[in-house]
């Protein structure tokens, strides 16, 4: 005999587990949408500058075949767009491999210090043609992270990149690397920019594929909406995290952070 409270009892256990089983099958039935829409998306943003090299090939085979001028300027605008193509397709790929290797921890000890050092050099001359001074402070010691070398130089140049071109209007980026935590030793890099900054409702979509929030300004510089959902893939497998935090018109800045590797000294 079952009495009222196990009967109860038996039956929010029945109930949990069909509960359990909507669930399960609703965030099935979401990842599939989010499938489908990158999908879409994906053959939209390639199927944009396909149709533009398509259009300038008809024009220079018909009405442009003779007139030197003109085909120059068509060339000159359909190798931008297959640059375009070639970036996506980059990223893409990139983005494909860092989700492959999701379920791995990195193995490799890196300092992260040099890898922001050397990012830093190497965007120089981007930030020079834009008119932006970027300060680095770095320690001067190792700072030692678990991490895989090409995916940490990769988030540092998507954000150190991302501050110079969407904050160029500050004239300054303050790229810096520090340690932190005394219970759990941490290394945070931190970029900041003083441009027009990221209204707040962006803010919790901007890793997203695809997200921008001026897809024609995102477009002009080059952008593909991909570079930020790849930062957050990389510093998900290195058990990092991401934060950004913006005031509108004064800039952004934008904060990973790495449990420390090794011991502290
Ligand atoms: P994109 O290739 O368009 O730069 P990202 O994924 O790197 O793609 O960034 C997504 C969007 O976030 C950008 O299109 C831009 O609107 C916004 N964004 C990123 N970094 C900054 C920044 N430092 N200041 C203002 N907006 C930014």
């Amino acid at each position: 005999h079952i009495g009222p409270l196990q009967a109860d009892v038996a039956d929010a256990e029945v109930n949990a587990g069909v509960v359990l089983f909507f669930r399960d099958l609703t965030s099935a039935r979401r990842l599939e949408a989010m499938r489908a829409d990158f999908v879409a998306n994906a053959s939209h943003e390639l199927r944009t500058p396909l149709a533009s090299l398509l259009g300038f090939v008809e024009t220079l085979q018909g009405p442009a075949r003779d007139d030197a001028k003109a085909r120059e300027r068509f060339l000159d605008i359909m190798k931008g767009q297959a640059q375009r193509m070639k970036r996506l397709i980059d990223d893409l790929l990139s983005l494909s491999r860092i989700e492959m290797r999701a379920h791995l921890s990195p193995t490799q000890t890196v300092d992260l210090a040099a890898i922001a050092s050397q990012m830093v050099e190497t965007l120089s001359p981007l930030a020079k043609e834009r008119g932006v001074a970027i300060q680095a402070t770095l320690p001067d010691r190792p700072v030692l992270v678990l991490g895989d070398r090409d995916e940490l130089l990769r988030v540092t140049e998507n954000l150190i990149e991302n501050a110079v071109k969407y904050g160029e209007s500050g004239g300054r980026v303050d790229v810096e690397v520090v340690r932190t935590g005394e219970t759990v030793p941490q290394v945070v890099f931190s970029v900041q920019d003083y441009g027009p900054g990221i209204a707040p409702e962006h803010l919790p979509r901007l890793t997203e594929r695809f997200y921008r929030v001026d897809v024609a300004h995102s477009r002009d510089k080059g952008g593909t909406g991909l570079g930020l959902a790849i930062v957050k893939h990389i510093v998900n497998r290195h058990r990092g995290h991401l934060d950004i935090a913006s005031e509108p018109g004064q800039g952004a800045r934008f904060t990973v952070r790495f449990p420390e590797a090794g011991p502290r000294s």
